[in-house]
């Protein structure tokens, strides 16, 4: 850094500010955590500037002996950690991985069946101003009014009609768990593959807080920073049967040169997934979401879907009269950070929007428990409902902080 900072010194004040801004404020952001310093070493490292297009043996370029060890490591690591016959390493991000699934097993014009938006689906499950959606034909499945829950019954109908070749499920804002049991006798019926996209919660699943969705799926693919704690960047996991196909579909058709700094931090976090101590973390993240809505749900803050059972919770505002827009604005004021979230059968536009979601990945990290989280929703119920609060609400926040550091000094 010291290098960095004789060099560029505007650059290292940008990246002083940052970690200013997450060691002094709460990230409660579902899809953020705080990566480890051996993480955040693999990926500042020589191997950035490798190009290694290709796979371990079998690469266009010479020179990839070493970079090879890299990938092959991490590979054998995710498949003992998910109990998977293959895994892809290379993609550059979620939606990289999810182009690449839908490059493997689809062509355009195809119909899939996937999570709405508006109820919890991600950009890459059909929007229209994705690839997804604009070159795929896409049938919605979302949540029952009154349960705010996974309709079986609905995806089993919408798939009898639209027999979709694929179906996804995953979300990027559904507390429950998904029955992927329900999703892959549906795909059987109708012929479907079926893809989980396990982006937000594959982190419980590697500290075995969850069920895995790896032997329901055809193909399971996510992101390695969120609840993982890995570097930035995605991954897919399949069948052996499926593996060349998934693999042709990254490189070379969706992707160039693989980034090798990112492949080994991805390793590193695989390992680091591995242990009792992380198993431990995956467990205290649910508790802590747990708490975090039960105790807002005490400050008449409704919990979407009755509560949570992962990382994350969706909270209705309404009951207090504010947006999620006017929300958010308010908890950054006082140095929370978290984002406005559409709730299912909102009456406000998404950029309004009626909800927030809080998630834990990153306070759990920091050490932070279930006493926390009553701290942390008292905070929120207060910053949300009386923006002047906010000065005293930051110095709240400013003594957690100082009791569960993030990045110790
Ligand atoms: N899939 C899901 C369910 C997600 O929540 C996300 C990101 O939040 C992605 C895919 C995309 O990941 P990325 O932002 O790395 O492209």
């Amino acid at each position: 850094f010291d290098q960095l900072h004789a060099e560029d010194p505007e650059i290292a004040g940008v990246l002083l500010d940052e970690l200013d801004r997450l060691r002094g404020g709460l990230q409660l952001i579902a899809s953020e955590n705080f990566t480890s310093p051996a993480v955040l070493a693999a990926l500042g490292s020589t191997l950035s500037n490798k190009y290694a297009e290709g796979y371990p043996g079998r690469r266009y370029y010479g020179g990839c002996q070493v970079v090879d060890r890299a990938e092959e490591i991490g590979i054998a690591r995710a498949k003992e950690l998910f109990g998977a016959e293959h895994a892809n390493l290379q993609p550059h991000s979620g939606a990289q991985a999810n182009f690449a699934v839908y490059a493997a097993l689809l062509v355009p014009g195809d119909t899939v069946l996937a999570m709405s938006l508006p109820h919890g689906g991600h950009l890459t499950h059909g929007s229209r101003v994705n690839f997804s959606g604009k070159w795929f034909n896409v049938a919605a499945y979302g949540v029952r009014e009154d349960t705010e829950l996974i309709d079986y019954d609905e995806v089993r109908d919408l798939a009898r009609q639209h027999q979709p070749k694929m179906i996804i499920c995953g979300a990027t804002a559904y507390p429950r768990l998904i029955d992927f049991a329900a999703f892959r006798s549906i795909a059987d019926e109708v012929g479907a593959w079926l893809m989980v996209d396990a982006a937000h919660f594959i982190g419980l699943v590697a500290g075995r807080a969850i069920p895995s969705p790896v032997p329901y799926a055809d193909v399971v693919s996510f992101t390695t920073h969120k609840v993982l704690r890995g570097p930035r960047g995605g991954m897919i996991l399949c069948r052996e049967e499926l593996a060349q196909r998934i693999d042709k579909a990254v490189f070379p058709f969706s992707q160039g040169g693989p980034l090798m700094h990112a492949v080994a931090a991805k390793a590193v976090a695989l390992r680091e997934a591995a242990t009792p101590a992380y198993q431990d973390y995956a467990q205290q993240v649910i508790r802590n979401a747990q708490a975090l809505a039960d105790a807002l749900a005490a400050e008449g803050v409704r919990p979407v879907a009755g509560g949570t059972d992962t990382h994350l919770a969706l909270l209705d505002l309404r009951a207090l009269g504010v947006t999620g827009k006017e929300a958010e604005a308010r908890c950054d004021a006082a140095r929370i950070t978290l984002n406005k979230n559409a709730i299912p059968y909102d009456p406000q536009p998404p950029a309004v929007s009626s909800g927030i979601r809080v998630g834990t990945p990153a306070v759990t990290t920091q050490g932070m428990k279930e006493g926390e989280m009553k701290d942390i929703a008292a905070l929120i119920a207060r910053v949300v409902s009386d923006p002047d609060a906010a000065a005293d609400v930051a110095a709240s926040v400013a003594a957690l902080t100082v009791r569960h550091p993030a990045y110790p000094r």
